[in-house]
């Protein structure tokens, strides 16, 4: 059923692991204490997954197949066996396994679910060894945004089409919105995938110019997306400090564009010259603070813009308020993040993904 085509045999100190691997559709046995002995005699039929170096070692050396995950977090972890298997992580309930005993899961009726549940939720599965009942809510949507962090490791999209044009439908339904009642809009259905924490830009333009009207976003991801994102469409309309405010009339004649950000994470060096090898244009967006201030460019301006590294790194500056050079003069904290990027073709028309390479 799981049409995964490995099964493993995962260590003692690899549980949390083996339980996210089973719910991908693994076939992952694991024994909280089995000895090395007893783990090396399973493997061979299946791959072992360990923690332990002295272990792999072991299984090498008699030629079993094994992968060593030595570091990270669940999520690299999964992400690397996604890699070592050769496909891409594809979240699927019906070719799930039971989290806590690895057994097959069979579509089942609802019944030994809480009665909540049952009113909201049609599809159900049941552990065909334990009886354990699952559905698509609760842990499944914790899952979801564990899927995204180890697609977006594994340096794939996190997000599809359909839902880039969620968020631009969303963030132009909120502008309208604001604009005509006066008062925050909250969405009415909300994807999964929104209520996970993300940091998101908000960007106006005037349409066919291009010219931008407004930009305003929450750089870290401290709330969930849906929040951030409402919250950035109004502020890009109303509340950006160097445009006047955007009025319904010209929200009809303007485009909206959504920037998903991931999470900033300091861009060290040695050397202030350095920055420039840890940077790449059409990858990162530039977050910089210094004494006096902080400044921010998505990673689309510098596409758009045509710059270098240089180029990218002065710019921040000036846009943090300091001297183009003042990069080069070290005591600045410098931050690099990624971005997906969704935009409207024409005002509240087609919805297409932004394309970052130069
Ligand atoms: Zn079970």
């Amino acid at each position: 059923m799981s049409g995964r085509g490995r099964r493993f045999v995962v260590d003692g100190m690899l549980g949390s692991t083996a339980r996210k691997l089973r719910l991908y559709g693994f076939d992952a046995l694991y024994f909280a204490d089995a000895p090395d002995g007893e783990m090396l005699r399973m493997a061979g039929a299946r791959t072992l997954l360990t923690a332990d170096r002295a272990l792999a070692a072991a299984a090498g050396r008699r030629r079993l197949p094994v992968l060593l995950l030595a570091g990270g977090d669940d999520a690299e972890r999964v992400g690397e066996v996604f890699k070592f298997v050769g496909h891409a992580p594809r979240l699927d309930p019906s070719l799930s396994r039971c989290a806590s005993c690895n057994g097959e899961l069979a579509a089942a009726e609802g019944a030994g679910a809480p009665p909540k549940v049952l009113d909201s939720h049609d599809e159900f599965f049941r552990c065909t060894a334990c009886g354990r009942i699952y559905w698509e809510g609760g842990h499944w949507l914790k899952l979801e945004a564990f899927d995204r962090r180890v697609r977006s490791l594994m340096g794939m999209e996190a997000y599809g089409l359909a839902d880039g044009t969620w968020m631009v439908r969303t963030a132009r339904d909120a502008i309208a919105g604001y604009l005509k009642e006066g008062r925050r809009p909250s969405p009415r259905s909300v994807p999964a995938f929104a209520k996970a924490s993300r940091g998101v830009f908000v960007s106006i333009k005037s349409y066919p110019s291009g010219e931008l009207r407004g930009c305003i976003g929450r750089p870290m991801p401290d709330s969930a997306l849906v929040d951030s994102l409402v919250d950035s469409a109004m502020d890009s309309a109303t509340a950006d400090p160097r445009f006047r405010p955007v009025t319904a009339e010209e929200l009809a004649a303007s485009t909206v564009e959504v920037s998903a950000l991931t999470e900033p994470v300091p861009v060290t060096a040695e050397k202030p010259l350095d920055y420039r090898k840890e940077i790449v244009v059409g990858r990162d967006g530039l977050m910089l603070q210094w004494e006096m201030g902080a400044g921010l460019l998505l990673p689309q301006v510098a596409v758009e813009e045509g710059w270098d590294v240089d180029d990218f790194l002065s710019y921040v500056c000036m846009k943090a308020g300091a001297p183009p050079d003042r990069w080069l003069s070290g005591g600045v904290k410098l931050f690099r993040f990624g971005a997906e990027v969704f935009y409207e073709v024409s005002p509240g028309g087609e919805v297409r993904r932004k394309s970052l390479d130069r």
